[in-house]
């Protein structure tokens, strides 16, 4: 290829394809091996090369093609290998979902002054493990230990990377080669293989399974306490309910027998509440402090569940057992970094002032949402998306459900509203509803929503005004891509 970079030419045989090192030399290429270095343009530039080759050599099902191609069309097609290839992966969305803990999309979103707290401890050293007092070494859980403790009423706490850590670590510490004693009512599988009994056999513990699926008594579990019993534990139903001819024993009997039986009890409680949420108009759930008052000894939760903040898992109980849980070698390596106690002691702090809770913590604010406020948002945003899709799909504003998540309170719906939409021909209705959803999660902040009832469904209680600007600011786009998500990019 003898042409200067701004003539076309039709290239019909690999040997007139340039050079790499020609194509790095040419002046257009300059800014971008600026921006991304060598390495990375000469990589980009021999993949774009080697798709010319492909195309012009073809395969075995399908015959060589002559190509359009010039050195600045080469350039501008390593651009965009490179720009590909530089994207990030972890790209912020709009969680239209009606899940606001939404496991697949991160769960809870950090309050603001839990945010502040993380960029500082992430551009500056900070006492993590240093006790400003007397220059001595600390211990990273004292940051947030006498918080929890205020919080829940318990003696001690410590905390982990998740709470399927805090669970490993628990039974790791007080059941290593003795039984555990659970209800076959409870023996839960939370999405993405965390299954009690798996955990239960990884931390070196043996599950006994007592009682059947729907009904368990108390005398289950005093039949099944023997010499090599560890402790009796209960499991929160997190996302499934057992309803219809049931029995349960409750935490403080179980609590009971256990003590009877100089056994300690513990409970997974997943979600894990700091608040009776009914003071919110909210759905009663459990919370730590009741557990912790029921009698159990030692009670885990998340933090990036109800509790609104960063990922973690807290473990809270009676103070010699929360010491040999810190003991335990596998704490070191299931310990928290600086960020995540950054997040997490100013999200418990928003706690201290119940009043502003709601305000202040972001995952109570999208809770408590009026259906009201997001029946006027639906109103407002209803002709500006109808103008956006065109006659091809009916808009309309929906009453809905939206559902806490990950685990919480897996039966109870909050009223929500939003807008759904279905296309105006029943024809291929399906395929159109499909593509729909794709032309939403294609967009710059991609709009994930869900398909329901023949109908791709929008709920708002998560869209809140910044997130609403970035919403109809970027309707033009979804206009213009009415044929789906853009073909993966074909060189030249
Ligand atoms: C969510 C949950 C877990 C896992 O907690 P992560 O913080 O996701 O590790 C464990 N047990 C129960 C009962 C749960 O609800």
């Amino acid at each position: 290829m003898s042409t200067t970079a701004a003539t076309s030419a039709e290239i019909s045989h690999p040997s007139q394809l340039p050079a790499v090192d020609k194509v790095l030399l040419v002046a257009e290429m300059q800014p971008l091996r600026e921006a991304y270095g060598l390495d990375a343009c000469t990589t980009a530039t021999r993949t774009v090369l080697t798709q010319l080759r492909q195309q012009l050599l073809g395969s075995a099902d399908q015959p060589g093609q002559p190509v359009q191609a010039n050195l600045t069309s080469i350039v501008q097609s390593t651009h965009r290998q490179l720009q590909a290839r530089f994207a990030p992966r972890l790209q912020p969305v709009l969680n239209l979902t009606g899940t606001v803990l939404h496991t697949n999309l991160g769960r809870a979103l950090l309050p603001q002054a839990a945010i502040d707290a993380v960029v500082q401890a992430m551009s500056s050293p900070a006492n993590l493990e240093y006790d400003l007092q007397d220059g001595s070494r600390g211990d990273r859980d004292d940051l947030v230990e006498s918080l929890i403790c205020e919080l829940t009423g318990a003696e001690a706490a410590t905390v982990v990377n998740n709470n399927a850590a805090a669970v490993l670590l628990v039974l790791s510490t007080m059941a290593l080669g003795k039984e555990v004693i659970v209800s076959r009512g409870e023996l839960v599988e939370i999405g993405g293989a965390f299954r009690i009994p798996d955990v239960m056999t990884r931390a070196g513990a043996k599950l006994i399974e007592v009682g059947t699926t729907n009904r368990t008594h108390e005398k289950d579990y005093t039949g099944a306490i023997g010499e090599h019993t560890g402790a009796l534990m209960k499991v929160h139903c997190s996302n499934y309910a057992i309803t219809g001819f049931t029995k349960a024993v409750s935490d403080a009997d179980v609590a009971r027998i256990a003590h009877d039986h100089q056994l300690p009890m513990i409970v997974d409680l997943g979600s894990g509440t700091l608040i009776d949420m009914r003071d919110w108009g909210l759905p009663y759930e459990v919370t730590v402090r009741e557990t912790v008052e029921s009698g159990a000894d030692i009670v885990t939760f998340s933090g990036d569940k109800l509790l609104g903040g960063p990922q973690a898992g807290i473990i809270v109980g009676k103070k010699e057992l929360i010491a040999q849980i810190k003991k335990n070698p596998l704490k070191r390596a299931l310990r928290v970094g600086k960020i995540t106690l950054a997040a997490l002691e100013p999200t418990l702090r928003l706690y201290l002032h119940p009043e502003k809770l709601a305000e202040e913590l972001t995952t109570l604010r999208l809770f408590t949402r009026k259906a009201d406020d997001m029946q006027a948002q639906a109103e407002y945003l209803l002709p500006l998306l109808q103008q956006a899709l065109g006659q091809g799909f009916v808009v309309e504003t929906a009453a809905m459900n939206s559902q806490i998540g990950s685990g919480a309170l897996p039966v109870e719906n909050l009223p929500s509203f939003g807008l759904k939409m279905y296309p105006a021909s029943g024809k291929q209705a399906g395929r159109q509803l499909t593509q729909l959803e794709a032309r939403f999660r294609a967009l710059p902040r991609p709009v994930i929503g869900r398909l329901h009832d023949d109908a791709f469904w929008l709920d708002l209680r998560c869209l809140e005004s910044a997130a609403q600007a970035l919403f109809v600011d970027q309707l033009a786009q979804l206009a213009g891509n009415s044929s789906g998500p853009a073909p993966t990019e074909n060189f030249i």
